[in-house]
């Protein structure tokens, strides 16, 4: 099968190709458990840059045994063959993967508390083991399987895998607490920012305000459930201020943390409230004593459960979230992946190795921008 490999890290991120495609053997059935899976889509994530960049090289390759490595774990497709335990699907079903493969099949505490993130020696595809979904085909496990719904198609729904699910799970602990006449922030409108407006407003009838520096991306992204928008231009807190009656709000979701935002973000927050950290790259600094009279909550998200892909994809089969998504064929690995550094990228990037089925064409829900 092709298959799109890194073979070397680029810590300057210059070089203008990452990834090679290459003729790889196809994945087979080892395990009773094991499901091949035809992609369908597969995600582009800015996470995979990291990978390029050998920024997560010391957690994910410490003993340099990674590389070459196929990136790519936020894929959906259908099933090509099944391994003999394997009940409930069969070949062509539509499904989804869920990116964390837990290292005890499901049978350690955390995953049976359905905590999949936190499983024991969990591992994802392109990230931490060498296959992944820049590829023709992808073993995983039926574990980690979810039934497309009808409605939609692998392309639809590919990066709900890791970026939707993670919008998904933070949106939904701050649904948890926020009541209508209430405010939730979201910084950065984006891949992440997108998506969690859209589950925010979908859940709850609290006012949703968009921080983002790009006047472009605010602009796309108002329509999907902002009430006010406000863009960065030094005069942000002020403006949050202005638009909660001096409080901040009682949510805070920061898709971006880094370049100043994590400060930005606590400041919008009110006290009492919670501010919720999903983007990375600088450290949170708060003075103890300020986070005591404040009363403030910061709080850390990691992807989400299984359990709550499958609510995600059920807000999807209802089309109250919608990805907005620029697709690319796989021999376009090395496009995509500059186009996303190069902030080209509206909404999300998929490598697509397959041109549509001809019903796919009908059914297909994801808002599509031509790429390039
Ligand atoms: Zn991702």
């Amino acid at each position: 099968m092709k298959a799109q490999v890194l073979h070397k890290y680029d810590p300057e991120m210059k070089q203008d190709i990452w990834v090679k495609e290459e003729e790889v053997p196809n994945p087979k059935i080892e395990k009773a458990s094991d499901v091949i899976v035809k992609i369908g889509a597969a995600g582009v994530c800015r996470t995979d840059l990291h990978v390029i960049e050998g920024e997560w090289r010391h957690i994910q390759d410490p003993d340099d045994k990674l590389l070459p490595c196929v990136m790519g774990h936020e894929n959906a497709g259908w099933i090509e063959d099944v391994g003999s335990d394997v009940e409930g699907f069969k070949k062509g079903d539509s499904v989804i993967l869920h990116p964390i493969i837990s290292g005890t099949n499901g049978t350690c505490l955390s995953c049976r508390k359905g905590l999949d993130t936190h499983a024991e020696n969990g591992s994802m595809p392109g990230l931490n083991i060498k296959e992944g979904g820049y590829s023709e085909l992808l073993k995983t496990s039926v574990r980690n399987l979810i039934k497309i719904p009808n409605t939609l198609t692998p392309k639809d729904v590919a990066p709900f895998s890791d970026a939707g699910l993670t919008a998904y799970r933070v949106a939904k602990k701050a649904t948890r607490h926020l009541l209508p006449g209430e405010n939730c922030v979201i910084i950065g409108a984006g891949g992440l920012g997108h998506i969690a407006i859209q589950c925010l407003k979908a859940m709850c009838a609290a006012n949703i305000i968009i921080v983002e520096k790009s006047e472009t991306a605010l602009k796309h992204a108002m329509p999907l459930g902002g009430d006010h928008g406000v863009l960065i231009d030094g005069n942000e807190v002020e403006r949050v201020k202005e638009l909660t009656k001096g409080n901040g709000a009682e949510a805070v979701i920061d898709m971006v943390g880094e370049k100043g935002s994590t400060s930005m973000g606590l400041n919008m927050t009110k006290n009492t409230g919670s501010y919720y950290i999903v983007g990375y790259g600088e450290d949170i600094k708060i003075k103890s004593v300020d986070m005591i009279i404040s009363e403030r909550n910061i709080i850390g998200n990691l992807i989400g459960t299984w359990s709550e892909l499958y609510e995600l994809m059920e807000l999807a089969n209802k089309d109250l979230v919608r990805l907005s998504m620029q697709e690319y064929k796989l021999s376009e690995a090395n496009q995509a992946s500059h186009d996303l550094k190069n902030v080209k990228v509206r909404g999300r990037a998929a490598l697509v190795p397959y041109t549509s089925l001809f019903s796919d064409l009908f059914r297909s829900k994801a808002c599509r921008i031509k790429a390039g």
